[in-house]
């Protein structure tokens, strides 16, 4: 990734550590914070310029959480839980990057952190069970662990339309946008992609330019967010109960305080559904996935919610044609990521923002002056920027030369898809700890709960092994085959797979595509995980 930031001195890592930690996001602060309470040699590294991760990275117009901000936040500090005042239900980028600013600083945690350095390299040796990394910097850094916490969301795609390179004017990519403000008042642009990134950015740049293009290959299911200011009484009163209230959440299928109902959508009469359907869409976020129990199970289920968003698209946008272009069809609500908006519909009523259907008219190619259809019409931009998304969860690993026992490649023994042990380890690979990634609930919970989880899961474990003079840890193949067949038999009866989204490794052309998110529920994973851990890591080989 590229990206220009006011560059902090660089610290260069210690050569021999206990830990190291790949990724400053709110995954690796968290281990670095864990790891140096515990007196462990612990450091980190991170490509960027300064900690924060995705919100270090994704800071274009509009960009903003779609958990609420009282649950998308840390918990394992009271001081920093009291000390914290979210404005906003659903936080922008720069307040919460503000907040992991603040949380490196209350805990010095950048001493221990090299910016501006990408690790390239990560080998095992097992004749003294350590890791050796590389970094692009010609740096080598052996640590006894390493801890993987390089995101789920952290490699920009381009889409491979030729001409690319040709474009004589600006272009962006929402998932390393420049740290100088851009604007683009009086500017013809093009927007590609209309996933989370696409319809966060789409209404804030119609604001500033001459005219708009939106590419829109797939409509996704949209639904209103419902910001709203946050006041001190009900901030208050969380914090007064935050343990109990993050408790529930830990508890929970999804890491937050949403109930899935009892009543199936086949059920409810049409009255019923659209009432309650009605009361999720005005009280806005992803909650209205719960409104009915088979919402992901079922496929007819679905399309009654899915009906029920094309009427309310219908009903915003004033153009016909427009609105039927932006209704999603043909996959379930509920199994792409469901995206949560705030005055996205209503660009397209606006006179300088126009619509084209990409699916219908393929880009055929990025021409110097903008982009061309196969139809032949010709779009002509000043500036193009692409929501074309990420290599999930396993591009950020693939991105390193990962090799294990006997220089078997991570690449190698994953070409048919993650293959886990409760999403945190996997065979072949001692001693190297996954954060939030494939074979857990990782990006289908809060994230931020499931961060905490694994960080405080893996660091107890390489305590466990530190108090045992045990030296090696690794995830045993059995163990490791029947956890991925659970997560494939989990994810089975559910519409995943149908949404042919980034979940399934579908927007990448020759990944895999299998679904590797543990559905199970976050609640059910953690006692798993808890069990585990109980029976002194039952399922790790440990020596
Ligand atoms: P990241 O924040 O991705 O950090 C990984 C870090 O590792 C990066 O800084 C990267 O530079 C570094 N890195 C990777 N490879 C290397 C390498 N080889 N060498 C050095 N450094 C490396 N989740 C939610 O629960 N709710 C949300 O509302 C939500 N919104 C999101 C919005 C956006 C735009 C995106 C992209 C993701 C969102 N997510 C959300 C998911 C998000 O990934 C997690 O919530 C969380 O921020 C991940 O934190 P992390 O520390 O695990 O990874
Ligand atoms: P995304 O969901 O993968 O969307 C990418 C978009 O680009 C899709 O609309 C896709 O169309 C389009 N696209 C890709 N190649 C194309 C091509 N050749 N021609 C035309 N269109 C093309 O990526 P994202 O929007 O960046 O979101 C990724 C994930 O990040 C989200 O699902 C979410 O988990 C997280 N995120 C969260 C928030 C938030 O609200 N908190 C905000 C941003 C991101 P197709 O659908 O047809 O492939």
């Amino acid at each position: 990734m590229t990206g220009s930031t006011p560059t902090r001195p660089r610290v260069s890592p210690p050569p021999r550590l206990d830990v190291l930690v790949i990724g400053a996001g709110f995954s690796g602060l968290y281990a670095l914070y864990r790891l140096r309470e515990m007196g462990r040699r612990v450091h980190v590294i991170d490509a960027a310029s300064d900690v924060g991760g995705v919100w270090y990275w994704n800071r274009y117009p509009g960009a903003r959480c779609d958990i609420e901000s009282v649950e998308y936040c840390y918990s394992f500090s009271q001081e920093l839980v009291k000390e914290w005042n979210w404005t906003e239900r659903y936080p922008a980028q720069p307040e919460i990057l503000a907040y992991i600013n603040y949380v490196a600083d209350k805990f010095n945690l950048r001493p221990s952190i090299t910016f501006n350095t990408r690790v390239t390299t990560l080998h095992w040796d097992d004749a003294t069970t350590t890791w050796t990394a590389t970094t692009d910097h010609g740096e080598t850094v052996v640590a006894e662990h390493v801890i993987m916490a390089t995101g789920q969301l952290s490699v920009p795609v381009y889409p491979n339309i030729p001409g690319l390179d040709d474009f004589a004017g600006q272009r962006f990519h929402t998932g390393m946008w420049p740290h100088e403000e851009v604007t683009f008042h009086g500017k013809r642009v093009g927007v590609v992609g209309t996933g989370s990134s696409g319809v966060q950015i789409i209404p804030q740049i119609a604001k500033q330019a001459a005219h708009l293009y939106v590419f829109q290959r797939t409509p996704h299911y949209v639904v209103p967010a419902n910001n709203f200011p946050l006041d001190e009484e009900y901030l208050e009163n969380i914090k007064n109960n935050f343990e109990e209230y993050r408790e529930i959440a830990r508890n929970s299928p999804s890491g937050t305080h949403r109930k899935i109902s009892e009543k199936s959508a086949l059920e409810v009469s049409e009255e019923e559904l659209n009432a309650t359907l009605q009361e999720y869409w005005d009280r806005g976020g992803p909650d209205i996935l719960a409104a009915f129990k088979d919402i992901r199970t079922n496929e007819a289920a679905a399309e009654r919610v899915g009906e029920f968003i094309r009427k309310k698209i219908r009903e915003i946008v004033k153009d016909p044609e427009v609105a039927e272009k932006l209704c999603p069809k043909g996959y379930p609500f509920g199994s792409r990521r469901l995206v949560l908006e705030i005055g996205y519909y209503e660009t397209f009523n606006r006179d300088n923002v126009t619509l084209v259907d990409v699916k219908a008219d393929p880009i055929e190619r990025i021409t110097p002056s903008g982009v061309r259809t196969e139809s032949g019409a010709e779009y002509e931009v000043d500036a193009l920027i692409f929501a074309t998304g990420f290599d999930a969860l396993t591009g950020s690993l693939f991105n390193i030369d990962i090799r294990g026992v006997n220089g078997v490649s991570l690449k190698e023994a994953w070409q048919d898809g993650p293959q886990t042990y409760l999403g945190i380890a996997t065979h072949g690979f001692p001693n190297m700890y996954f954060v939030a990634g494939a074979g857990s609930p990782s990006v289908l919970s809060n994230v931020m709960i499931s961060i905490e989880h694994h960080v405080e899961w893996i660091t107890d474990h390489i305590e466990w092994l530190r108090q045992r003079g045990l030296h090696r840890s690794e995830a045993d193949v059995a163990a490791q085959q029947r956890w991925t067949e659970h997560v494939y038999e989990v994810a089975k009866p559910t519409t995943f797979m149908k949404g042919n989204s980034w979940y399934t490794g579908a927007n990448i052309p020759g990944k895999p595509r299998v679904f590797s998110l543990y559905l199970g529920g976050v609640g059910e994973y953690r006692k798993i995980c808890s069990d585990v851990a109980a029976r002194d890591y039952e399922g790790f080989v440990t020596s």
